[in-house]
């Protein structure tokens, strides 16, 4: 059982929004593919998925389930819109996605999301769950009770033991399990023996009454300008053009 003083009593309630990603692939002739339902599928036969200390969730699968270098602006605007419908009805929401993006769709739900008040964590993984060496079961189990059980009103990701602000995380392993880090933010919590949630780092809740809002003005003409040491105008110039 976590030793945190501050977990919630049961029963909670939990939303999986399952958009797509290597965790729910099913191995074909032409590699890994998203196959609608065998995530769900595979989580009801499997008894980690089927014990009592975990929350009560259902799972919303979205169509098409994707891989993430195939997100965009507006599969951002879906998920948060798909939250906000189903805000009222659940203690917090496990968002299972690819990893390739997974930063990217946690930044960028921060701060679609203005005025949130529970959990809501990112997680996948860089094994299928179908396969027998996985930490899919891992991070989703985990996922699953951190947004049961702990009342963390962040958009956080979930990955290989750490629980890191989702704004704050990044990308740092293509082939190992420990695939995201937040350098410049300490971890939310940690997953060893023990769930230890770092409270002193993570955002307090919004006031009481504070309704859920998305920022939805949102515009795609954004790019990132890396500034090096010896960048050249013309390159700036360029770059602005
Ligand atoms: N290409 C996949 C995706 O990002 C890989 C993964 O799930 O990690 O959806």
């Amino acid at each position: 059982m976590p030793n945190d003083q501050s977990a919630s009593a049961s029963p909670a309630r939990v939303c999986i929004l399952y958009t797509g990603g290597t965790i729910g692939m099913r191995k074909t002739p032409d590699g890994y593919l998203p196959a609608p339902g065998y995530l769900a599928a595979q989580m009801t036969v499997l008894n980690e998925f089927n014990n009592p200390a975990l929350p009560e969730y259902e799972i919303i699968e979205f169509e098409p389930l994707l891989d993430s270098s195939n997100m965009r602006p507006d599969d951002w605007l879906k998920i948060a819109g798909c939250i906000q419908e189903q805000y009222a009805h659940y203690d917090g929401f496990v968002v299972v996605h690819g990893t390739d993006t997974m930063a990217y769709s946690a930044s960028a739900l921060a701060f679609l999301l203005e005025g949130l008040g529970k959990p809501v964590i990112l997680t996948g993984s860089q094994i299928p769950l179908c396969e027998v060496r996985n930490d899919a079961v891992e991070n989703l189990v985990t996922a699953l009770l951190i947004a049961g059980h702990y009342p963390v009103p962040e958009v956080c990701l979930y990955f290989g033991g750490k629980l890191l602000r989702g704004c704050r995380s990044v990308k740092v392993n293509a082939s190992g399990l420990s695939a995201f880090d937040s350098p410049n933010y300490p971890p939310l919590g940690t997953a060893g023996i023990d769930l230890v949630m770092n409270w002193s780092a993570i955002t307090p809740p919004p006031g009481e009454g504070t309704a859920l809002h998305i920022a939805e003005n949102c515009r795609p003409m954004v790019a990132v300008l890396k500034l090096f040491p010896g960048i050249a105008p013309w390159m700036v110039e360029s770059f602005l053009r």
